[in-house]
């Protein structure tokens, strides 16, 4: 299965710190994308570089027409599942998602256009209360991989050596530096 997050609503002025929260916690929690409706080249940077140094390949996809993508996804036989709080409960609706393959999760920013709740095959809520898409997105994966997203390995430059009480990395140098 394969999983890309589309993140609506971006505003390059606030929501840099969120945003970014959104593609790591993609990453993390074992998506292969993050399209970004919208442009911020310092935000895909920031991100990507991340991605090259703790491993995996995820990537960042700056979009011009969230629509567009959304219907090609569409178009190649994905499924999209849209977080929102007045969406139904997650409990309801994970097992189908989970059997229903290549999957695009859509989270927005202050306001999505309210479409979205049309294109989307699933309007999901992580609870009914406000909270947050980092939080939404986080919980949604986790239960979509059934926790067994956070035993995956990453296998970068740098690797945290789990410790109860050190914190301890190792850092790989590249195999033509000797
Ligand atoms: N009124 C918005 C809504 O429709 O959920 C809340 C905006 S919230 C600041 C930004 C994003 O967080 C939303 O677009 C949604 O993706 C996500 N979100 C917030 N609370 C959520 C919840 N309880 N369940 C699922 N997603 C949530």
């Amino acid at each position: 299965m394969r999983v890309a997050v589309l993140r609506l609503g971006h505003r390059p002025e606030r929501d840099k710190r969120i945003t970014t929260h959104v593609g790591l916690v993609a990453r993390a929690f074992g998506a292969e994308e993050m399209l970004l409706a919208g442009r911020d080249e310092k935000l895909v940077a920031g991100i990507e570089d991340v991605a090259e140094r703790w491993g995996g390949d995820f990537r960042v996809k700056q979009v011009s027409s969230w629509r567009a993508e959304t219907r090609r996804w569409k178009d190649d036989g994905g499924r999209i599942v849209h977080l929102t709080m007045y969406g139904t409960p997650l409990s309801k609706s994970i097992d189908e998602i989970r059997r229903s393959g290549d999957l695009m999760v859509v989270v927005g920013a202050e306001k999505v256009p309210p479409e979205i709740y049309e294109i989307a095959d699933w309007n999901v809520g992580v609870g009914n209360q406000p909270h947050s898409e980092v939080a939404a997105l986080a919980v949604f994966l986790d239960r979509l991989w059934e926790g067994e997203v956070l035993e995956r390995g990453f296998r970068g430059k740098i690797e945290v050596v789990p410790s109860s009480r050190f914190k301890t990395v190792i850092e790989r140098r590249g195999e033509d530096e000797g």
